[in-house]
Parts: C-alpha cells; structure tokens; sequence
C-alpha cells in the first residue's frame, strides 16, 4: 500500500472503536486500580459519538481530523479527551486539505499529532501515561519506514513498540494524571491510556494490513 486514504483513516477509528467497546471493562479495571474507572465506558462512548459524526465522510484529513478531534474533546469526558482529541486536531491540520497522504506524510501527521498531546499534557516519557505507548509506537514507524519499509509493515512495527511500552508502564510511577495521585502505589498496574494507545495502534496495523 502506497497512500492512506480517508476511508483507511475511517476503517482506523471504526476498528479503534470496536477495541475499546470490546475492552472497555478492560480499561476500567485498569483505571479502577490506579484511577477512577472510567477509561473505558469514557473510550467507548467518545468513539461511539465519532463514528456517528463520521458516517458523513469527510472530503479531507483536516476535516476528518477536526471532527474527530472535537468530538472526542466534546464528548469523552475524562482527560483522555481532550488529550486524544488535540491529537487528531493536529494530525489533521498537519496534514491539510488532502484527500489522501504518503506513508511519510502520514507519519508526519501522527508525529504532529503527538506534539500537540504533549503540549497540552506536558507529559514525558516514563510518567505512566498514554505518552509511553505513542511515543514508542512513532519511533518504531518513523525507523520502519526510513528502513524502506511499506507502511503496513511499519504499522505492525508500531503495533508492537505501542504494546511493549503499555507492558512497560507497569512498573512505573505515575507522574501526571490521577495516578500520579497515587505516588508510589500505582507501581504494579499498567497505565489504562497506554492500553487505549495500544489498541489505536492495533487497528492501524489490521487496518493497513488489509
Ligand atoms: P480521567 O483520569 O480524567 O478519568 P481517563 O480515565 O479517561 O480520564 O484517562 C486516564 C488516562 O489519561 C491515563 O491512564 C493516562 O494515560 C492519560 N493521561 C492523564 N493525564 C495525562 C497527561 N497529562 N498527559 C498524557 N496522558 C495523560
Ligand atoms: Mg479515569
Ligand atoms: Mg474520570
């Protein structure tokens, strides 16, 4: 596969949103451990109202972006929200008016994505949050497809690093978040938002599979 269209980035999101409503007692369990059990039924309901706001097909990524990210800022209800939200905000606007993006355009976008997620939740790498699953899983796209790997290849890539850092929450402290309300004690759980990070990333990589 050469380019990601508008229905590939659609097929992401319906795919997402089928993961965290399948997980979504997953995701709570996750969060009533470290946080307020919420992640779930919060992940499930924004990616419910998305896919209703989708089902008018957006002519471009900076459309799509931009009613995806409002909806989740709109309708999620917990940090992920607006955090999830401000990064299809930038992805879109990233990458603009287009109607389809090459693989590198492509991980343009996501990496915008993420600096916006970073700005607006000024997390680092290693404070127990969404941050140690997308930043890794960015890495591992941004090698691959400098490796000359196709973007389905460097999607499954992105899958693994995105799981890999969401098992390696496990252990830390969280920094930022209710979590970090914690302070020791929520050693020992994985980070909820980093088990919803994996999951967007599984469904890039089945969706880019084919
Ligand atoms: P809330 O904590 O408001 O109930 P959720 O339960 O939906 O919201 O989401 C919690 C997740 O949000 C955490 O597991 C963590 O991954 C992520 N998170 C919280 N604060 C931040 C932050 N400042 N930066 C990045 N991610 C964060
Ligand atoms: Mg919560
Ligand atoms: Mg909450």
């Amino acid at each position: 596969m050469a380019t990601i269209t508008i229905d590939h980035l659609v097929s992401w999101l319906e795919a997402f949103r089928g993961k965290v409503a399948d997980q979504a007692s997953y995701l709570t369990e996750l969060d009533s451990a470290i946080g307020d059990a919420d992640h779930g039924t919060n992940m499930a309901r924004g990616m419910t109202a998305v896919m209703g706001k989708l089902s008018d097909k957006p002519e471009a990524v900076d459309a799509y972006g931009k009613t995806v990210g409002m909806t989740l800022v709109s309708s999620v209800g917990g940090t992920s929200g607006p955090l999830y939200g401000t990064f299809f905000l930038r992805l879109g606007a990233a990458a603009g008016a287009v109607a389809e993006l090459e693989a590198g355009e492509f991980a343009a976008a996501l990496r915008a994505g993420f600096e916006g997620l970073l700005a607006r939740g000024k997390a680092e790498p290693g404070d127990k949050t969404m941050v140690d699953a997308m930043g890794p899983a960015l890495d591992a796209l941004d090698a691959a497809l400098a490796d000359g790997a196709d973007l389905a290849h460097a999607a499954a890539s992105a899958r693994d690093a995105a799981a890999a850092g969401r098992d390696a929450t496990e252990p830390l402290v969280a920094r930022k978040g209710r979590a970090s309300y914690l302070g020791e004690r929520s050693a020992g759980h994985i980070d909820p938002g980093a088990a919803s990070t994996a999951m967007l990333f599984e469904a890039l990589a089945e969706v880019l599979e084919g």
